[in-house]
């Protein structure tokens, strides 16, 4: 990656102006910057909609979705949003050569070893990937089982239950508070079934790799990259030495492309926010969804955000502490540009570019670590999403007044633990794991559990109320949980530099 800096994790800004200061600090103010123009546009389409004749006003409730309109039409909206768009692209174009060769090349150093690596045999690679797998099935299985137990001890659903009703969202599956929402509901997760999670294990071996990488499929990518990094490091012959350097080629050249992004990171992430934070303002202030926002921030979301503070701010820390000896305070400091991407991006793909340099470069991990377990947990590792996953199919079992037994919480933490797995690591991407369980605990309910034809499934228009502001949150916990896996597997290799540059 960049040049080694001499302190790391120095935050003190080193110029009076902004193009001066540390990353993690422009992109802060990019943060304020963009936020501050997003309430801008939302007040803007907000006052539209109030200015309309009296005609043409829409009801109370539909409100919002016309202010989003009004948002998202209009020309400073479509500007800021293709700045983001612009800067979210050239992150995703990275993507998939970086994590092929990055993993391409760790495996094949690690079967194939050069001293140099510290690598050598299929047994330090069977390690490795056996911790990097340990630690991202120990840490998501603890992650959700917090959120089974904040959703339980706050119940949220009960509470949201009321609510729900007086505004008519659950009473007779009517959603007209949330129409514009249902129908997105519809789009993104019609159709799915029960069964769906055993998609997580088709999707590892992908018939058609190149389409694989068309679609960032990037599990299947992973575990095709592992397979060639495998076998080119157990040749010894010519042509695979070739092989292997042309992908050290690639793998330098998308590097100093990273690099390039970066610099570019606070503009994109003005337009990030300014587009996401003017659409949700329009959207929510309006028609009394703040209220129901507001209620769901006491009950649902606040329940959510709890549990995902308690795994950001105690577990991490302590794995860090305990397991890999290093000083939180420091992690988190290192980690502050990554955080603030996966933040603005709500996208953990997305800002794996960002947290491979961080993890580097700030945090010191090497790269024979950093290239094989980032990119890897990026894909598998969401701790963040498993929580939410669990969190949110109580939170509806809940608001439908179902009580759910040991065995069928137990077939939620299950099942949110391994959709969390396949799960892509885009936005909103956990919204489909949400139907599948759903779906599965529906099939595991008793006939008399709801009422005929109600279908659990039909509570989703309540989660996308506050998915986005969620989603934003839960991926910072997804990509500082892969930062923390990397920290903990280079301490117990036995690396010494990690976090005391
Ligand atoms: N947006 C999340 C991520 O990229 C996935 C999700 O929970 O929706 O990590």
């Amino acid at each position: 990656m960049a040049d080694t800096p001499v302190n790391p994790t120095n935050d003190k800004p080193v110029g009076a102006m902004p193009w001066r200061w540390p990353l993690h600090w422009q992109i802060l103010l990019g943060l304020i910057i963009g936020a501050t123009i997003g309430l801008g546009i939302g007040a803007w389409a907000i006052d539209q909609v109030n200015q309309l004749p009296v005609n043409d006003k829409p009801p109370p409730e539909l409100a919002g979705i016309k202010a989003a309109e009004f948002a998202t039409t209009s020309y400073a909206y479509l500007f800021f949003d293709l700045i983001g768009d612009l800067f979210l692209q050239g992150l995703k174009l990275i993507i998939v050569p970086l994590v092929t060769t990055s993993i391409v090349l760790a495996v094949a150093n690690l079967v194939g070893g050069r001293a140099t690596d510290g690598g050598g045999s299929p047994t330090g690679f069977g390690r490795l990937a056996g911790k990097t797998m340990g630690y991202y099935a120990a840490t998501s299985i603890i992650s959700v089982v917090i959120g089974l137990l904040v959703v339980n001890a706050l119940a949220p659903g009960v509470a949201t239950n009321d609510a729900g009703q007086r505004v008519g969202i659950l009473e007779g599956q009517d959603l007209t508070a949330f129409a514009g929402d249902q129908a997105d509901v519809d789009k993104k997760v019609g159709g799915k079934q029960a069964t769906d999670f055993l998609d997580v294990f088709r999707e590892m071996v992908p018939p058609n790799v190149i389409e694989a990488a068309a679609q960032g499929k990037l599990l299947g990518l992973i575990v095709v990259s592992i397979l060639i990094g495998y076998f080119l490091g157990r040749s010894g012959t010519e042509p695979a030495r070739a092989v292997k350097a042309l992908t050290q080629g690639i793998y330098d050249l998308t590097l100093t492309i990273t690099d390039f992004v970066l610099k570019l990171a606070p503009i994109g992430i003005i337009g990030l926010i300014a587009a996401t934070f003017g659409e949700q303002y329009a959207k929510l202030v309006p028609d009394g969804r703040l209220q129901v926002f507001v209620t769901g921030l006491t009950t649902f979301a606040g329940g959510a955000l709890l549990a995902l503070a308690v795994h950001f701010f105690i577990v991490m820390p302590l794995i860090l502490l305990f397991v890999a000896r290093v000083n939180p305070i420091r992690h988190y400091r290192a980690m502050l540009p990554a955080l603030m991407t996966a933040f603005s991006t709500a996208s953990s793909s997305a800002t794996l570019p960002v947290t491979m340099e961080c993890v580097e470069d700030r945090a010191t991990v090497s790269k024979k670590t950093t290239s094989f377990v980032l990119p890897l947990g990026a894909t598998v590792n969401m701790d963040g999403t498993a929580l939410y996953e669990c969190v949110a199919a109580i939170f509806i079992c809940q608001a439908f007044g179902v009580e759910l037994t040991f065995a069928q919480q137990f077939l939620i933490v299950v099942t949110a633990v391994l959709t969390s797995i396949g799960v892509a690591g885009v936005p909103s991407a956990s919204l489909v794991a949400i139907v599948v369980i759903l779906t599965a605990v529906q099939d595991a309910l008793p006939a008399d559990a709801l009422p005929d034809g109600v279908l659990l499934v039909s509570g989703m228009g309540l989660l996308f109320v506050f998915d986005r502001p969620l989603d934003m949150v839960r991926t910072a916990v997804n990509v500082f949980s892969d930062s923390v896996g990397a920290v903990v597997i280079a301490k117990t290799e036995g690396e010494a530099g990690v976090l005391t540059g």
